[in-house]
C-alpha cells in the first residue's frame, strides 16, 4: 500500500548516475530536481562546478530542467542564479502543487517528466501522488536532526527493499 506512494521507479547513488543517455533510454525529457542532499549540501549556497558540468550536459542533451524545493525563497534562488532554471521554493513537498508549476513552466508532458531527488517522503511521494516518476539517489550529506534522523530511519529499510526489488537501477 505504501509502496504506491514511495517506491521510486529508479535508485541511483548520486545525480551523477543521472546522465542523458540514461534519461534517453528511460524516455525522460525533464527533470524537476530536488537542491538540498539530492544536488549539494545543505551548506553549499551555490551549484558545484560538477553540478555546473552535469547541468550544462542535460542541457546541452535538450533535457529541461526545473528545481522545486521545500527550502526558502533566499536559498532557492541563490542556487539558482547562474543556472536561471523555472525555480520554486516553499514547495511543501510531498505536495504536488510545485510540481505542476514546474511541468507547466518547463512545457513538457508529464508522462516525460521525472521528480529527481534524495527523500522518500517528500520527493518521492510528491512524484507518485502526481502519478510521474522518480529517481531517488542516496543523500549527499544528511542534517543531524533527530527529527532528520527519524525520516531516515523509516526510509532505510523501505531503500532496502527497494533496491532488491529487480527492475530498478542504481
Ligand atoms: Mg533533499
Amino acid at each position: 500500500m505504501l509502496d504506491r506512494y514511495v517506491k521510486p521507479d529508479f535508485i541511483f547513488n548520486s545525480y551523477r548516475d543521472v546522465t542523458p543517455d540514461f534519461l534517453k533510454s528511460a524516455q525522460i525529457d525533464a527533470l524537476i530536481c530536488d537542491i538540498d542532499n539530492t544536488l549539494v549540501t545543505y551548506d553549499d549556497a551555490e551549484p558545484t562546478e560538477e553540478v555546473l558540468c552535469w547541468y550544462e550536459k542535460l542541457k546541452q542533451n535538450g533535457i529541461q530542467v526545473a528545481f522545486v524545493s521545500n527550502n526558502n525563497r533566499q536559498r532557492v534562488s541563490l542556487f539558482n542564479s547562474k543556472l536561471n532554471a523555472p525555480a520554486f521554493h516553499n514547495s511543501r513537498k510531498p505536495s504536488r502543487y510545485a510540481l505542476r508549476r514546474a511541468i507547466a513552466a518547463m512545457g513538457i508532458s508529464p508522462e516525460r517528466t521525472a521528480v529527481l531527488g534524495d527523500q522518500l517522503f517528500t520527493d518521492v511521494m510528491a512524484a507518485k501522488r502526481l502519478g510521474i516518476r522518480a529517481i531517488v539517489v542516496t543523500p549527499i550529506k544528511d542534517k543531524k536532526s533527530l527529527l532528520f534522523r527519524i525520516k531516515r530511519a523509516c526510509e532505510r529499510p523501505l531503500l532496502r527493499k527497494y533496491k532488491n526489488t529487480s527492475g530498478i537501477n542504481g
